[in-house]
């Protein structure tokens, strides 16, 4: 018996704003020390009150723009009320009836289109820190622009759910409006899994603590199997809220959901109402025009303008500092290059940047930005493959040199003794000193075995260092050999 899954993901983002949402206290999810970013604001004592941190309000509506939204006219804060010790208030700043954006999309790449319910504000809470016997509460996270994201219960496995949260964090991080870390907890993803028989929806099974996109995968492959055992054993499914274990890839039950809470909402009364619709702070044709080009654009133009290929457009898309890198070296060999070479010269610096360049960051494990090469160094490196001016192999031991130590590529090959050797007659004397040494495979080469060529070939590179033109060493032992 097969259940089909219907699964809707709830995402919550810290927003990289100066200050938190209502208050001048710093935002900075990286402090350490607790308790040191907060203000009588954010630690509600009586008397208070909030201002709207509008930086925050502008980064939601620029993904809601991004994302197709409808962008709300009007809208308002609602207080949520509900008692934890890691809320001072005893509610937290939400809101309920009227979201800044409702109805946005996102494509999979597959084309199908995913529906965003709606993208809220809200506040985030403090910390508990269990230890031991005890439990201490650091308020540094608390008051920090904290925005959901719901999602239609559009999915249908868990890759589908997998992809969208990667696409998003890509538009997050492109929109510079969250650092969308989910292993230090900025970013922040729940699924809700359903499984059905027919058209009428199964018991929803709430899943916390997704820390990583693996975890969102692996959790919901693990809830869709437990739900179709329980089911296929003729039992019921129970409303719940359970975790994801990491360690032991299982989901647990945290929590049996009775009924939903009531939270009584009702509109904050210390704040004013929005109107986007009229306050020039929130002009969404302003907002519009600063929109950055989203991924599946970025995608598309990769595609058409240089015809990459998948793997490395995926990698340029999710890193601006390795596209930006890419662009401005390619736009410099653009200038340089003869229309009909255009072609080749995106290809071979594409190459060299997937292979060699992102290899080696990869191997010293340092981020691109920190890479001792400029795309005007990378250019010229290139230009000098080009002009056969270093082999290949040559180029590869340049790259490795300027990462380690930086400098300019024509300084550094002539501090390797890199410069390829094109002169014929120096060549034809290793050449004729190749086959005396080795007469059997010249012989071998005679009698038709070809694959003593390529043995040849490879002395001529050892006799020379490497610094032989292949095609020229292959061009003269022909020569020499069919005489
Ligand atoms: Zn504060």
């Amino acid at each position: 018996m097969t259940y089909k899954p219907t699964i809707g993901l709830e995402i919550h983002l810290e927003l990289n704003t100066r200050s938190k949402m209502f208050c001048d206290s710093p935002n900075e999810p990286e402090e350490r020390h607790p308790n040191l970013n907060v203000c009588p604001v954010c630690m509600a004592h009586p008397g208070t009150l909030p201002t709207i941190n509008k930086e925050a309000i502008k980064k939601v509506l620029k993904l809601g723009l991004l994302l197709g939204g409808e962008i709300a006219k009007h809208s308002y804060f609602e207080r949520k009320n509900y008692f934890y010790p890691d809320l001072p208030k005893g509610y937290q700043i939400s809101q309920y009836h009227s979201p800044l954006v409702k109805n946005a999309s996102l494509n999979l790449k597959s084309g199908k289109k995913i529906k965003i319910q709606r993208i809220h504000l809200e506040e985030d809470t403090g910390r508990l820190i269990h230890s031991g016997k005890e439990t201490l509460v650091d308020f540094n996270r608390a008051g920090i622009p904290l925005m959901e994201l719901v999602t239609e219960p559009d999915f249908e496995s868990s890759q589908e759910a997998k992809e969208f949260a990667e696409e998003l964090r890509t538009i997050v991080k492109t929109l510079n409006i969250s650092s969308a870390d989910m292993e230090k907890g900025v970013m922040r993803v729940e699924a809700n899994i359903s499984l059905s028989q027919n058209a009428k929806l199964g018991t929803k099974v709430e899943i916390k603590n997704l820390n990583s996109f693996k975890a969102v995968e692996r959790a919901i492959e693990y809830e869709v199997e437990r739900q179709t055992e329980i089911l296929a054993s003729g039992k019921k499914i129970v409303q719940e809220t359970r975790g994801w274990d990491d360690i032991e890839e299982k989901t647990v039950s945290q929590r049996i959901k009775e009924e939903s809470h009531d939270y009584r909402y009702f509109p904050e009364p210390d704040l004013p109402a929005l109107n986007l619709e009229k306050d020039e702070e929130f002009n969404i044709e302003k907002l519009r025009a600063e929109l950055p080009e989203t991924p599946e654009q970025k995608r598309k133009r990769l595609k058409n303008q240089y015809n990459l290929e998948e793997e490395l457009i995926e990698i340029l898309v999710k890193d601006p500092q390795i596209l930006s890198f890419f662009e401005n070296a390619v736009s410099e060999l653009m200038e340089w290059a003869k229309p009909e070479d255009k072609k080749n010269l995106t290809t071979l610096a594409s190459n060299y940047l997937k292979t060699d360049l992102l290899g080696l960051a990869n191997e010293k494990q340092i981020s691109f930005s920190e890479l001792l090469l400029t795309p005007e160094n990378f250019a010229e490196l290139i230009k000098m493959l080009v002009k056969n001016e270093i082999t290949s192999r040559g180029a590869k031991d340049v790259l490795r040199k300027i990462i380690e130590q930086g400098g300019d590529p024509s300084q550094i090959v002539e501090e390797l003794g890199l410069k390829q050797i094109t002169d014929e007659d120096y060549l034809e004397t290793v050449v004729k000193e190749v086959i005396r040494d080795n007469q059997k495979p010249a012989e071998d080469y005679k009698k038709g075995k070809q694959e003593a060529l390529q043995f040849l070939i490879g002395q001529t590179m050892k006799q020379t260092r490497g610094k032989a033109k292949p095609e020229v060493a292959r061009k003269l032992l022909e020569k020499f050999l069919k005489s």
